[in-house]
């Protein structure tokens, strides 16, 4: 074999014929030369370095993602009052002193059913 064609792997050292060499980045600026089992490990080596990251994250969020959904149920105290209130709301008895109506209301809206007026609406109760 000629010396001249072989490479040193950097990582394992084994002489390795110059087409059976790889350049495996090791950082932004700098290759390392290695045999192509090393480049294959390295290879394997970073890709199951991301996919570890990529893997790790999902289940914190799925493990925080049920917890979230019990966090709307302590305003939950809220929810009863505007029900609680409009139900509060007592019945009023108005009279439209223009038509001589007496009636009833409950909506927080008050105008004479008779005439749809409520400039001569005077509470009663
Ligand atoms: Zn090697
Ligand atoms: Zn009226």
């Amino acid at each position: 074999m000629d010396i001249r064609k072989t490479r040193t792997c950097e990582r394992c050292s084994v002489q390795t014929p110059l087409d059976k060499v790889r350049l495996i980045p090791k950082s932004q600026d700098k290759n390392v030369l290695v045999c192509m089992d090393c480049a294959e490990f390295l290879k394997k080596a970073s890709m199951s370095r991301v996919s570890d990251i990529t893997l790790k994250q999902p289940p914190i969020k799925n493990i925080y993602a049920p917890k979230e959904p019990l966090k709307p149920f302590v305003p939950k105290e809220l929810r009863p009052s505007p029900g609680q209130k409009l139900k509060e709301v007592p019945p009023r008895q108005m009279f439209c002193s223009r038509c001589k109506y007496e009636f009833t209301v409950k909506a927080a809206v008050k105008v004479c059913p008779y005439c749809g007026r409520d400039d001569k609406l005077v509470r009663k109760s």
